[in-house]
């Protein structure tokens, strides 16, 4: 546990640099503990990053797809010597297991940088040729410009990460903000980082959503916001900027529906479920937290999660024996358990439901059964160690359920029948769906929302391209 507590700086062209606004605490969601302070840095504070990402654009963009590639080559190797380091903060700060934080995110972090330092140099045009008598065509596809990155506080370090990659693999520059609760991971990140990025390149403003995050958004030298973050935030960004027409960026909520039919293997079901339903204690836009159960399973499901959730152990983030952090702040608590004490008469809380008796923001893993499809606990993200239960009649009222959500993230479909899990994986309005799995991502592999959950994606080729401007060049070659 950290005993002293450490004053964050942003990181504006190539060093650290004390914001200018009232410092905040940042907390250990494990004790409630203050371990860091951060400025709630100001609008002068953002200018200056954007001043410094601007004038880092024309160096960073004109630099070769080889040289961009050698440094995300470099970043991710940073990250995997810093592995240790950067897994103990986010346990720290981000409530995570450290074993979870160190052997799931740090591998998929510096993958994900490998992945873009590959597309860097696969990026192209896709069309050239004489489309009219005398005159040359080509495409090219150019850096957007600086670009505005606001992060959230569930995964700190990965979602940055998902945004740096392709916006850098592209040539544009970046000024981003970290969730207020959650700074730590992309500060470090930001100073190691300075060995390898020339100055401006990346720089880091930390402060709440308003002011500094306002003040980021609606800087007119942004040239495009990106936000991984809540459906409200989601649409104010959108909203304000069509006032100057930036390019936006959104990875929304989630509701993840898992459609279990009663032919599945239930013991490796319920163990994928439960483990991925309380992934990051139920803090993952993609969580397997809405199980629609067949009739002839929806007793054995609702056992099933329940002995899954008796099974998690709570405890010290960095003790390598904790499978279930807290969740983020005594904030989202209150929300999460806001939920259960509103919960109708016919829900039943199977397992859980209570606040440990101990320090920090923990809430025990949860199965609640019997709801309805209207029940505020089926169409609300509740983005805690929450699972809920509902029992379906056949394939078309499963299918009419899992898609009645103004979420549109990612799904599941748990099924050994060839022919129904297509047809469901086909039928379902999600922008992932998981045949008889839940959760794993690649990098090569889109990952975004339809619906309420936004737009744009995130990993994949598609991810560099959103960061990208397609221009037309016509040559008159008589
Ligand atoms: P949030 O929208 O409250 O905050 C996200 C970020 O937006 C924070 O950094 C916050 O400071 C910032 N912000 C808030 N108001 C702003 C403003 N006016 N201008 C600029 N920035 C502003 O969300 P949260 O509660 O921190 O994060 C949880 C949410 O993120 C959940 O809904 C979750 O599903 C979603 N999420 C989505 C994905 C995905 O890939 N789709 C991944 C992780 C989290």
């Amino acid at each position: 546990m950290a005993s002293t507590v450490e004053t964050l700086s942003n990181f504006i062209d190539g060093e650290s640099a004390a914001g200018a606004g009232e410092s905040e605490a940042v907390l250990n969601p494990a004790t409630g503990e203050e371990i860091a302070r951060a400025s709630q840095s100001s609008a002068e504070d953002v200018d200056r990053a954007v001043g410094a990402a601007r004038r880092a654009f024309d160096g960073w963009s004109n630099t070769t797809p080889a040289q961009r590639s050698q440094a995300l080559l470099a970043l991710a190797d940073l990250i995997e010597e810093h592995g240790d380091e950067l897994a103990r903060i986010e346990a720290l700060n981000a409530g995570k297991p450290i074993e979870a934080a160190k052997n799931d995110e740090i591998p998929v972090m510096a993958d994900n940088l490998r992945f873009f330092a590959g597309a860097a140099r696969c990026l192209e045009g896709r069309a050239a040729g004489e489309y009219m008598e005398g005159y040359t065509s080509f495409t090219r596809r150019e850096a957007v410009g600086v670009i505005g990155q606001v992060t959230p506080w569930n995964y700190p370090l990965m979602m940055a990460v998902w945004k740096i990659g392709p916006a850098l693999a592209a040539g544009n520059t970046i000024v981003l903000k970290p969730a207020e609760t959650t700074p730590m991971s992309t500060v470090r990140f930001a100073e190691l980082a300075a060995d390898i990025l020339p100055k401006g390149v990346f720089n880091v403003v930390t402060g709440p959503g308003n002011p500094t995050g306002q003040a980021l958004i609606t800087h007119p030298e942004v040239d495009m916001v990106s936000l991984t973050g809540s459906v409200d935030t989601g649409k104010h960004i959108a909203r304000t900027a069509a006032d100057s027409l930036k390019r936006v960026h959104l990875e929304l909520g989630g509701k993840a529906p898992v459609v279990v039919f009663d032919d599945v293997s239930m013991e490796a079901a319920m163990e994928t479920i439960a483990g991925t339903g309380y992934y990051n204690a139920g803090q993952d836009c993609t969580a397997a937290t809405r199980v629609l159960a067949a009739s002839g399973v929806y007793d054995d499901v609702v056992a099933g999660l329940a002995a899954q959730a008796k099974g998690l152990v709570i405890g010290d983030t960095l003790s390598p024996e904790t499978t279930l952090g807290p969740v983020n702040s005594a904030r989202q608590r209150e929300r999460v358990s806001g939920f259960l004490e509103r919960r109708p008469d016919h829900a039943e809380i199977v397992t859980g439901g209570s606040e440990p008796e101990r320090p920090g923001f923990f809430l025990e893993p949860t199965v609640v059964a019997g709801l309805k499809q209207d029940d505020e606990m089926i169409q609300r993200e509740i983005f805690g160690p929450v699972i809920t239960v509902q029992q379906f009649s056949d394939e078309e009222q499963a299918i009419a359920w899992a898609n009645a959500t103004r979420y549109g993230l990612a799904s599941s479909v748990w099924t050994r029948d060839v022919g129904r899990a297509l047809r469901v994986s086909k039928a379902l309005r999600f922008g992932c769906v998981w045949i008889n799995d839940h959760i794993p991502l690649v990098s090569e592999m889109p990952h975004g929302g339809f619906k309420d959950s936004g737009y744009g994606k995130d990993l994949s080729m598609y991810s560099l391209e959103d960061y990208t401007v397609v221009k037309h060049v016509m040559a008159n070659i008589q």
